[in-house]
């Protein structure tokens, strides 16, 4: 966030401050805490951004209708359509519907196939924080065993192709692979985006690895948080006060005592993502804005 502040400050000196719109339709709550914490990321840096809030009751070709409006704005560099969409949507022709270069979240088929032949295009945000991480903290990847659970087309798939171009042998596993922890132990670097409150626990890990929790699981049984988090006293404090505690695919207890690294949940994979996001619109907007 920080190498990004005096790019945004330069473009707002020259022509203007790179412009984010979310659309945020109904009214899921894990997905209006999600915005939030994006439109407050673009506040810090000085992004402009603009939140719509179509109600639960609208349809595909109203979303179409405003997705194209935003398409036309000059002003607006990147768009979001944050998910899940309301029901009777039809959330695959809402997502074509972004022009390429404003995808911002990299989920259009037009950079999917970019990210598919290495070529230059916004990447999924969540896929890219997880390479970044392991950069920043010098974890090689060139040249290693890398396990990715989950094949999801906006964290699992994307991640593996990003490992792969990264040059590490790759991976990928789902419901349907049998002896999952025996795949898993083979692993220098493990992801688990599955969605299952700490899931992979110690029987998945060779010693040593370098664990990547992509998972946010809110839990809400006392034993599920024990599971967990047994034995951390502030965190089962924090859970009878608040009646929940948010988990990752991984148990964090293991991970402490076998993993090489490990990423926290939260904390870890969740503030990459959002900072990815601003990347993408800073990098949006230089690219419209004709700066690189
Ligand atoms: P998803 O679309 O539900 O995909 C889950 C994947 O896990 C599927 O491929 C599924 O296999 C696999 N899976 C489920 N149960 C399994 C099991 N028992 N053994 C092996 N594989 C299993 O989920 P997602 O959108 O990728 O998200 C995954 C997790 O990451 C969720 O907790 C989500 O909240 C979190 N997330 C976090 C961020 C962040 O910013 N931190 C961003 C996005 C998502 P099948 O394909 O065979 O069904």
């Amino acid at each position: 966030m920080a190498e990004l502040k005096p790019r945004v400050e330069a473009l707002a000196a020259g022509r203007r401050a790179p412009g984010l719109a979310v659309i945020l339709a109904g009214n899921d709550p894990g997905s209006e805490v999600y915005v939030r914490n994006k439109v407050k990321a673009c506040a810090d840096l000085g992004i402009h951004s603009e939140t719509l809030t179509p109600p639960e009751s609208v349809t595909t070709s109203e979303l179409l209708a405003e997705v194209d409006r935003l398409n036309q704005r000059p002003e607006i560099d990147g768009i979001l359509v944050q998910l899940p969409l309301p029901r009777q949507v039809d959330s695959k022709r809402v997502l074509l519907a972004v022009a390429p270069e404003k995808d911002v979240d990299g989920f259009h088929p037009f950079n999917v196939g970019c990210l598919v032949a290495n070529l230059p295009a916004p990447r999924a945000c969540t896929p890219a924080g997880i390479i970044e991480l392991l950069k920043r903290y010098d974890i090689p990847i060139a040249g290693k065993r890398a396990v990715v659970v989950g094949r999801s087309d906006i964290v699992g798939k994307p991640t593996a192709l990003l490992l792969l171009h990264a040059h590490a042998t790759v991976t990928i596993c789902h419901s349907k692979t049998p002896d999952l922890p025996a795949v898993c132990r083979e692993a220098e670097i493990l992801v688990a985006a599955i969605g299952r409150a700490a899931m992979i626990t110690a029987e998945y890990i060779h010693p040593g690895t370098t664990v990547i929790d992509v998972g946010m699981n809110r839990v809400t049984s006392r034993d599920q948080a024990e599971a967990a988090f047994r034995g951390n006293q502030e965190k089962m404090a924090a859970f009878t006060r608040r009646g929940s505690l948010l988990v990752g695919d991984v148990n964090p207890m293991d991970m402490a005592a076998c993993a090489g690294a490990y990423t926290p949940v939260p904390g870890g994979v969740g503030p990459l993502t959002i900072a990815m996001l601003m990347r993408n619109t800073v990098e949006s907007a230089e690219r419209r804005l004709q700066l690189c």
